[in-house]
């Protein structure tokens, strides 16, 4: 660095894109970052940080960071405007709409990468001030099956684990998940275990993770439900399960055991594809650990009945009472930096607090909490995403508000969002950046800060609550979501109802005592001052909490959060893949993470040409040698991917690693969701992404 950039001082403050939440040291000149470092210290990383974490402070400056609002004028053209011009004309239109169209026609789409404070803001003002019933996160694209396989399980949404338990366990099985690309830093905690443990991985393809495991089992894509339930079966029948374990702490065992009889060895070997020896070695392995901890992505999340493989893979867990302990769990990696605050706080499908809508108690508790008339906090729950795509259609909805995601590259139905945003009256998008599909589409951008522009937490993976520090100044005029909620609130006229949150701490305050005698309580922790001492502070953490965080896993009593202090095993039988290859259409495609240098929709990591340099620029679909033969398709040549629903241009990378008849594109370039199929886990209402049938045969657009 030059001389004028020599840094002055240091603080530390937790990653903004994964939900890993590594520590960050960041490197100040005059109070502004000038580079950073990965916090040596942090419980999270030690030291170590993916090149995304890396590069976090280069996204930042781009020239399409948006730096003024900007109105779309009867010309059509975006017109830059002050922030009062912005706001009222957000608000009359909005209430205009109301008024034609009653209060619930207003919904908002937000996202797993705000700071909790502002998901709890922007959810209060939504619904308690302007009357929308209606808003959901992107959240519902990764997680909400975790979500509702924890509550129906355990009573709680509360993923079990510690990081530390990657290095305790004896046998790490991993189900739909390609950990060491898409949680590196998760990943090298695998690799640091001096158990020597085995690893057993379920996935259809050869991925970065399955080539390190001890074990691959390479299932035939969405066949994971009758193997897990298959493993369940060999378990029961060789009397590997533990029974004092199941009989003080599970409820269904006899229901689950008949239901898992017909699984045997030669039926699952027939639909999965995995020889009944691996199956049965897989299954021994699993009775042989002392400390088995069983962990599951988006691989399982991102299915039409995700909901019921998640809970095959925790009842594995319960019947062999790998819970609890130090090694052990059936354990949800979640994506975004704050998808974990999103499932408590962010006021859509949960009331404050991981609190229910319908249950008058929490309504009073909540209402009382926070000094509002109960009467304004709905009694309904709010639609899921899709729910509000199709209320779009069906012009029930006819104002929306978009908040730090950019559904018309990430929602799986691209067709139908172009759609929706011609139907709409008005759409409103706030964004770092102004250049995202979906803000070009908007009636009004407004500039948000981004990362490292402005307060408040997130919440990670393994329930740790982790700071975010402003480091730079936003460009130009843009704000901090949490002061364009504030705005919004006072030119809605609902000011004096967030009167006590002037500052994201503040809303913190409220947030803790929430949790209160909730199963996430967090009273004990005193305020941000305290979470930066501590390095990140898991929940629950109530008040006088005495525990080190090696020791906050959860269930070490053998208590879940039901009623009867018992959970629940839950099962099904495996429904019919919604789109199977047929003639026409004989590959199944997948999609999903490309490399530890992509996120998402590339809005950010687009931004760093370091991060550009370690991924391949272009679309390209991944497919089997055997198949490239049959369709006369070379390596890197350009070919067509059709759906029912669209086509896609994109390059051929022909590699064994995706088995014959399967074929794999990134989900990071905005062509993808031509493609895929817009169907949903019917509990979770999550995304299916990764199945649609589709053809391939070589381009002749070259
Ligand atoms: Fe950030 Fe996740 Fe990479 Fe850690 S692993 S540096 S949290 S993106």
């Amino acid at each position: 660095l030059p001389t004028t950039k020599q840094p002055d001082a240091t603080t530390t403050m937790v990653c903004g894109y994964c939900s890993t939440g590594c520590g960050l040291n960041i490197h100040l000149k005059d109070d502004e970052a000038v580079n950073l470092t990965p916090t040596v210290d942090y419980p999270v990383n030690t030291g170590m940080a993916c090149p995304k974490g890396w590069e976090a402070l280069s996204v930042l400056d781009s020239p399409d960071r948006g730096t003024m609002p900007l109105l779309r004028d009867d010309h059509g053209r975006r017109v830059p405007v002050k922030w009062d011009i912005a706001m009222q004309a957000f608000c009359n239109r909005f209430k205009d709409i109301q008024a034609k169209h009653g209060n619930h026609s207003v919904a908002f789409l937000s996202t797993g990468q705000m700071p909790t404070e502002e998901m709890a803001y922007l959810g209060s003002l939504t619904k308690f001030g302007m009357g929308m019933l209606h808003g959901d996160g992107n959240t519902r694209q990764c997680m909400a099956t975790a979500v509702v396989a924890y509550k129906q399980a355990f009573g709680f949404d509360a993923p079990p684990y510690t990081y530390q338990d990657f290095e305790e366990s004896d046998v790490i099985v991993l189900v739909g998940s390609n950990l060491c690309i898409a949680h590196p830093i998760m990943w090298q905690r695998v690799c640091r275990n001096p158990h020597n443990p085995e690893i057993i991985v379920l996935d259809p393809r050869t991925t970065e993770t399955a080539v390190a495991a001890t074990q691959h089992l390479a299932l035939n894509p969405k066949s994971d439900l009758e193997l897990l339930y298959g493993i369940a079966h060999i378990l029961i029948s060789e009397g590997w399960i533990d029974e004092p374990f199941i009989r003080q702490h599970v409820n269904e065992f006899d229901e689950f055991a008949q239901h898992v009889e017909k699984y045997t060895p030669e039926y699952v070997e027939r639909v999965s594809g995995i020889s009944k020896e691996s199956l049965h070695y897989a299954a021994r392995t699993i009775h042989k650990g002392k400390r088995v901890s069983l962990w599951w992505t988006m691989g399982v999340n991102q299915s039409y009945q995700g909901v019921r493989t998640a809970q095959a893979i925790i009842n594995l867990a319960l019947i062999t009472g790998n819970i609890g302990r130090p090694g052990t769990g059936a354990n949800s990696i979640t994506g975004q930096c704050n998808a974990m605050g999103s499932r408590l706080f962010s006021n859509t499908t949960n009331l404050l607090g991981g609190h229910d809508f319908k249950n008058p108690e929490h309504r009073q508790k909540v209402a009382s909490t926070l000094h509002i008339d109960e009467n304004l906090i709905p009694t309904e729950d709010s639609w899921a995403y899709d729910r509000i795509i199709e209320g779009i259609l069906r012009d029930e909805i006819k104002g929306l508000w978009v908040i730090c995601t950019n559904p018309a590259h990430s929602w799986i139905n691209q067709n139908t969002y172009k759609e929706i945003v011609e139907r709409l009256d008005f759409l409103v998008v706030q964004d770092m950046y102004h250049s995202t599909e979906t803000a070009q589409r908007a009636d009004l951008y407004l500039p948000a800060a981004g990362w490292g522009e402005k307060e408040g937490t997130f919440i990670n993976s393994e329930r740790r609550i982790g700071l975010l520090k402003k480091v730079a100044k936003a460009p130009g005029k843009a704000l901090a979501d949490f002061s364009i909620f504030r705005l919004a609130a006072h030119y809605w006229g609902c000011e004096d109802l967030f009167e006590k949150w002037q500052e994201p701490e503040d809303v913190f305050q409220s947030l803790k005592e929430l949790s209160r005698h909730q199963p996430c309580d967090i009273t004990g922790v005193e305020n941000y001052q305290m979470l930066d001492q501590r390095g990140g502070i898991q929940w629950p953490y109530p008040e006088g909490c005495k525990e080190s965080d090696t020791q906050r896993r959860l269930f070490a009593d053998g208590r879940f959060f039901h009623p009867d202090g018992k959970a629940q095993l839950l099962f099904e039988d495996s429904r019919d893949m919604p789109e199977p290859p047929n003639e026409r259409y004989p590959y199944l495609l997948m999609t999903g993470r490309g490399t530890a240098s992509q996120w998402h929709t590339q809005t950010r990591t687009s931004k760093s040409a370091v991060l550009r340099g370690l991924y391949p620029q272009e679309i390209y679909v991944e497919l089997n040698p055997q198949d490239a033969r049959r369709e006369g398709i070379r390596p890197n040549s350009v070919v067509q991917v059709d759906s029912q629903r669209g086509s896609v241009t994109a390059k051929a990378f022909v590699t064994p690693t995706i088995s014959p008849g399967q074929l794999f594109i990134p989900m990071h370039y905005e062509a993808t969701n031509q493609l895929t199929l817009a169907h949903f886990d019917p509990y979770s209402r999550q995304p299916s992404y990764k199945n649609c049938a589709v053809r391939i045969s070589p381009s002749h657009h070259v």
